[in-house]
C-alpha cells in the first residue's frame, strides 16, 4: 500500500537525520571562519584585493590539481566568463542538459547565445552520451572545423557537461564526442568540488571548468565561484576579464576591453580559506551520511538511493532517491509527507525547456530527463547532519 511505503520511508529518514526539522543542506562553520573574517575586517582589505583571495585561489588549485583557479563572485559569473573564453558568440548554440540548475542556461543567454537542451540518463544523472551521439549524427553537420545545426543553421559552439548533485558524468565519452563534432567543452562542476572522474578532479578534465561556493554547496564563501584551467593564457584572460579588464598601472585607469566586475571580494575568500581547510572532514562526513542512508533505505524496496558511478568518487553533495518505476504518481505525496514531518526534501529542478524563458530553445527528445524528473527526490544532506554520531 502506498501510504505504508511512505511511512516506512519517513522512518528510514528519521533514523538517519534525527527528529527534524532538518534543512536540505545547511553550511557548517566549525573551523577558522570567525578568526579569518575578523582578521579580514581588521585589515580593512575586505574588497577586491587582499591576501585571502590570492591564498584561496592557490589552495583551490592545489586541491583540485588545476594549474590555475580564478576566484569570482559566483558560479554563474564563472560560467559566463568561461563560455566567453571558449569563443561562444552571439547567436551561437550551446549544448546543455535540460536537467540542470537554471544558472547553466542563464550564462549561455548572457553570451547572447541559445541553450540547446540535451537528454540525461539515470545512472550518472548527467548527459546521455549514447543518445547525444545519435542525435548529433542526424542533426548537425561539421564544416570547416565548425559544427552547424542543420535546422537552424547556427553554429553549435560548445557543450556544457554538469556533474549532477556531485556525481561525475561520463567525461571520456563526452570529450570524444566534442572532439569529433568540434565542440568546446566547459565543465559545470558547480556541485562537485571533491568529486573525481577516474582519479581526476571534476572541473579539470576540459579546457575550462567552474565551481560554485554558494551557501548550499559543499563549501561556501557566502556567494562565490571559480574558473579552473590548466592553460596559462586562458587563466590570464580570465583574471583580466573578471577584473574590469584593467591594465595594471600604479595610478592610471586604462581598460583595454569591456570587462566585468566579477572578482571575488577578499572577505568572501576569508570564509573560503577556512572552509577549504575543513573540506576533507566535510567530504568524509558526507560519505558517512550516504552510507547511513544506504543502510536505512536498504529495506525500502520502493526507492533506490543514487550512488557514485563506477570508476568515480562522488562528493555526495546532495543525496537523492529515485522512486521505483510505476510509483511516479507518489512523488508529490512523498514530498508533502516529508516536508510536513520537518524534513526538507525537494524534487529535481523543473526541466529547463519547460520554463518560460527557454520554451523556444532547440532541444532533442528528453525522455531520460523526464523519467528522472518524475522519480527523483533530494533528501537532507548537510555535513553536520550526523553530528558526532556514527551510523
Ligand atoms: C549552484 C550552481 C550554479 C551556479 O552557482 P552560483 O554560485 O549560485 O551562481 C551553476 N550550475 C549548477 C549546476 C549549480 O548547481
Amino acid at each position: 500500500m502506498a501510504t505504508d511505503f511512505i511511512a516506512r520511508l519517513l522512518e528510514a529518514l528519521r533514523s538517519v537525520a534525527g527528529p527534524g526539522p532538518v534543512a536540505l543542506h545547511a553550511p557548517e562553520f566549525a573551523g577558522n571562519e570567525r578568526r579569518y573574517l575578523i582578521e579580514c575586517v581588521d585589515s580593512t582589505f575586505v574588497s577586491s584585493v587582499g591576501p585571502f583571495v590570492d591564498d584561496f585561489e592557490r589552495k583551490l588549485a592545489q586541491f583540485t590539481g588545476a594549474k590555475h583557479a580564478i576566484a569570482v563572485v559566483n558560479g554563474t559569473a564563472a560560467l559566463h566568463v568561461a563560455l566567453r573564453l571558449s569563443g561562444v558568440q552571439p547567436d551561437d548554440e550551446v549544448l546543455v542538459p535540460a536537467l540542470t540548475f537554471v544558472a547553466t542556461a542563464n550564462a549561455i543567454i548572457y553570451c547572447g547565445a541559445h541553450p540547446h537542451f540535451i537528454d540525461s540518463e539515470p545512472v550518472t544523472l548527467g548527459i546521455d552520451v549514447v543518445a547525444l551521439r545519435a542525435y548529433l549524427e542526424t542533426n548537425v553537420v561539421v564544416e570547416g572545423g565548425r559544427c552547424f545545426n542543420r535546422h537552424t543553421r547556427r553554429v553549435i559552439r560548445a557543450l556544457v557537461p554538469m556533474h549532477t548533485f556531485g556525481h561525475p558524468v561520463d567525461m571520456a565519452g563526452l570529450l570524444a564526442l566534442a572532439d569529433e563534432f568540434q565542440l568546446q567543452v566547459v565543465e559545470d562542476a558547480a556541485e562537485s568540488l571533491g568529486s573525481y572522474y577516474r582519479g581526476v578532479h571534476t572541473g579539470t578534465l576540459a579546457r575550462l571548468g567552474i565551481l560554485s561556493f554558494n551557501g548550499n554547496k559543499v563549501i561556501t564563501t557566502g556567494g562565490g565561484g571559480a574558473i579552473l584551467t590548466n592553460d596559462s593564457e586562458l587563466a590570464r584572460r580570465a583574471k583580466h576579464l573578471t577584473t574590469t579588464a584593467k591594465v595594471p598601472h600604479r595610478w592610471e585607469y586604462v581598460h583595454d576591453e569591456s570587462g566585468y566586475n566579477y572578482r571575488m571580494p577578499n572577505i568572501n575568500a576569508a570564509l573560503g580559506c577556512a572552509q577549504l581547510e575543513r573540506l576533507p572532514v566535510i567530504l568524509a562526513a558526507k560519505r558517512r551520511l550516504f552510507s547511513a542512508y544506504d543502510t536505512a533505505f536498504g529495506p525500502v524496496s520502493e526507492v533506490e538511493l543514487v550512488r557514485e558511478p563506477d570508476g568515480c568518487r562522488s562528493n555526495y553533495w546532495l543525496n537523492a532517491i529515485l522512486l521505483r518505476a510505476g510509483l511516479e504518481d507518489q512523488r508529490d505525496s512523498v514530498l508533502t509527507a516529508t516536508n510536513d514531518a520537518g524534513f526538507m526534501t525537494r524534487p529535481a529542478w523543473r526541466l529547463l525547456h519547460r520554463l518560460a524563458p527557454f520554451a523556444a530553445c532547440p532541444r532533442m527528445k528528453l525522455l531520460g530527463a523526464e523519467r528522472i524528473e518524475s522519480r527523483l527526490i533530494n533528501i537532507p544532506s548537510g555535513p553536520a547532519l550526523l553530528g558526532g554520531r556514527e551510523p
